[in-house]
């Protein structure tokens, strides 16, 4: 494979390297959301920031004007169709732009604008009469690497000047022959090496030091004590950024490690309710009778688009397989897909080219399909001891905020135990529970 590797396009290294990924972990979960996602998350929070000098007056920005960025880096910017910050950037934007640069320790779930954020400083800050690199970014595993990489190259397309280098497995370098590039991004076991193995970087000049997905990062093998030993060498007065989707304590001690003195920022995920959501139960009797159920209310749930949650790949292979001898075209996503597959998947439904995603819960989990109305739970979710999973249940059909459109869920139930499970469902939210009747259909439309 080392032989062959060195001939073989960034993409198709991606590619081979998607396909050897685990499957469900964070880092891959993080991944095909960046695949999927093209604008936005929608966050009605309000933004919490913490001055490491409260007295320094607070700026927020509602303009990238008011940002006085290089003409390049505007153009770069609305070239990528941004009109405004995201209520992130409005604060983070200022603090990572002042001079003299100020640290930044910023939390928000993944789709708010962070990578574009970062990116956008990095290219600030670098001088591009100086061959030599000056902003280093980590992530944590190849993919995403490539994928900041992508972001950075999108925004700096009218700044030809500065240029890239991805220090990331497969890009080998001679050693002592110092780097070019301004910009590196890439893994903390390569940047390590080329920083002091290799010696291709010298951290003295390194200007902006970013850690992204702290959390995917320290979920990691190694990374956090290799993440910590490149921070050591760089110079006090380096610019120091790290972002994270979600902070628990373990996080917050790890970024207290690499972030000294900093400022932070916080956007608290938007809590999912069920207020906006129709709920209702279709009683059966085994799978076959609950295929049969859903075959009736078909017509119903394909006026938009329907995701169908099975316990297991089996049962969703089983009725994907089902479906379509029916006649009904349904997609399928599973957890032996490769990320590039799943991530196809996806996209189609997401285009509306299918109307119908079976899947199950493992492989559904953490990926936002925003256009889903109508929910179908074809096995009800339990946890790992066969409890009612009332977590997953609210994360499958709940919505957020206002802009929250009117949902549909319908849940399948066969047999006492799942019965069980549907009553303790409906007494944790306090919300009914409508017993449908698959031959009278009027209730729903
Ligand atoms: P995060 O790093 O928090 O996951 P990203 O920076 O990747 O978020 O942004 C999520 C999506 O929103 C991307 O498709 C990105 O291009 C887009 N985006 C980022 N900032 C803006 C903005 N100010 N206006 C419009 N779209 C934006």
């Amino acid at each position: 494979f080392d032989e062959e590797e060195k001939g073989v396009s960034t993409d198709t290294q991606t590619f081979m390297a998607l396909c050897s990924c685990v499957p469900e972990d964070r880092a891959t979960q993080s991944l095909l959301n960046k695949l999927i996602r093209c604008s936005l998350v929608n966050n009605t929070n309000q933004v919490e920031v913490l001055q490491r000098d409260p007295n320094s007056p607070l700026y927020s920005v509602k303009t990238f004007e008011e940002l006085r960025l290089k003409p390049q880096l505007l153009q770069g910017v609305y070239g990528m169709g941004f009109n405004r910050p995201s209520k992130i950037q409005e604060n983070a934007l200022p603090m990572m732009l002042a001079e003299p640069p100020q640290n930044l320790i910023a939390q928000s779930q993944s789709g708010t604008g962070k990578t574009a954020a970062f990116v956008l400083a990095m290219l600030s800050h670098v001088d591009p009469a100086n061959k030599w690199t000056q902003c280093l970014c980590i992530s944590p595993t190849y993919e995403l690497a490539v994928q900041t990489g992508k972001v950075v190259e999108q925004m700096g397309k009218f700044y030809p000047e500065v240029k890239l280098a991805y220090a990331i497995r497969g890009n080998r370098m001679e050693r002592g022959n110092k780097i070019q590039q301004q910009v590196v991004i890439g893994t903390p076991g390569t940047v390590f090496d080329w920083l002091l193995k290799l010696k291709l970087m010298d951290p003295k000049k390194i200007r902006v030091f970013v850690l992204d997905e702290a959390d995917v990062m320290i979920a990691t093998q190694g990374h956090q004590d290799q993440s910590i030993r490149i921070q050591r060498i760089l110079p006090r007065d380096c610019q120091m950024l790290l972002f994270s989707a979600t902070f628990e304590d373990t996080v917050w001690k790890f970024a207290g490690r690499i972030v000294p003195d900093p400022n932070v920022i916080k956007l608290k995920r938007e809590e999912e309710t069920l207020d906006t959501i129709k709920q209702y139960y279709v009683l059966c009797h085994n799978k076959e009778d609950k295929f049969c159920a859903l075959c009736n209310i078909y017509g119903v749930i394909t006026i938009a688009q329907a995701m169908i949650f099975c316990h297991t790949r089996k049962i969703a292979a089983w009725l994907a397989g089902q479906m379509s001898k029916e006649g009904h075209q349904v997609a399928l996503l599973s957890g032996e897909m490769t990320v590039e597959q799943r991530a196809a998947v996806i996209q189609r439904f997401r285009e509306g080219k299918e109307k119908v995603l079976i899947t199950t819960n493992v492989c559904a989990r953490g990926i936002d399909v925003e256009q889903v109305s109508v929910v179908i739970n074809f096995d009800l979710p339990l946890d790992k001891e066969g409890n009612p999973d009332n977590k997953t249940y609210l994360h499958r059909i709940g919505r957020t905020g206002r802009f929250g459109k009117r949902g549909l869920a319908i849940n399948m139930v066969d047999g006492e135990y799942s019965m069980g499970v549907l009553k303790a469902i409906e007494k944790h939210f306090n919300k009914k529970i409508v017993k449908l009747d698959t031959d009278d259909l009027d209730e729903i439309e």
